[in-house]
């Protein structure tokens, strides 16, 4: 169904307690995301599995309406950013292109996955940005990284299109109980990573570790707690991660 005609009948649902920050839609109605399964239980992963928390009016995550929540309170204009999307969640993505921001938006269109992005978002390796250095000020790439072998590689074109006091929001899924990241095989099958990693395309699972690897790019490497307003419906205890280039 069409996400502008949900909006109608969104606002023709009863009111709940959870609000969407990025549409306004406060119905009873939440829909279901995710998957479940034997690696996310064990390891307890954050960010991963079933719940029910996407808006019905407009299709934004729980992920999407929490980074949001803190890019509004971390930037006053954001028609002076210019704000690379990796990836990009639609919802988000409108958001911040209704507030002024300059989005260039890019996805590496692997396949297996469904794509709506038409001609705005460019077709882009994360590990090779056709960007000049020190070109944007903000960097969104949300659960892209478990998919990318080159890790070590990415960051470091990450931090090279980054302007000097530039930031980036890189969530992934991670465990907080393993304290050293487990990288799947090259051969492994999808079935093993489904079972080893949680998802059939991850290349590893993260563990805390990555806070002291991620430093050796970044100087700055933290988890944010945001806190939202009550009704804000933020599950899984999931933090924005951020990292900031000095210089
Ligand atoms: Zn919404």
């Amino acid at each position: 169904m069409l996400y502008g005609l949900r909006g109608w009948i969104g606002k023709l649902l009863p009111r709940g307690p959870f609000f969407c920050n990025l549409c306004g839609y406060q119905g009873t109605i939440w829909l279901w995301r995710g998957h479940d399964n034997q690696a996310i239980r064990k390891y307890q992963i954050i960010g991963a599995g079933r719940r029910k928390c996407d808006c019905f009016a407009c299709g934004s995550s729980d992920r999407d309406r929490l980074v949001y929540e803190f890019l509004k309170n971390e930037i006053s204009d954001f028609s002076c950013m210019k704000i690379l999307h990796v990836a990009p969640e639609r919802q988000l993505n409108k958001k911040l292109t209704s507030l002024g921001a300059k989005m260039i938006n890019i996805d590496a269109r692997k396949s297996g996955y469904k794509f709506a992005y038409g001609s705005e978002t460019i077709t882009a390796d994360l590990t090779c940005l056709p960007f000049e250095s020190e070109t944007f000020d903000w960097v969104i790439a949300n659960h892209v990284l478990e998919h990318i072998v080159d890790e070590k590689r990415a960051l470091s074109e990450i931090k090279r299109v980054l302007k000097p006091q530039g930031k980036a929001i890189l969530m992934i899924p991670y465990s907080p109980i393993l304290s050293s990241r487990i990288e799947g095989e090259l051969n492994w099958t999808k079935y093993q990573r489904n079972e080893l990693l949680g998802q059939h395309d991850h290349v590893r699972l993260y563990g805390l570790d990555f806070l002291e690897s991620w430093r050796e790019t970044f100087e700055v490497v933290k988890l944010i707690d945001v806190r939202s307003p009550q009704e804000l419906i933020v599950l899984n205890g999931e933090k924005i991660i951020l990292v900031e280039k000095q210089q």
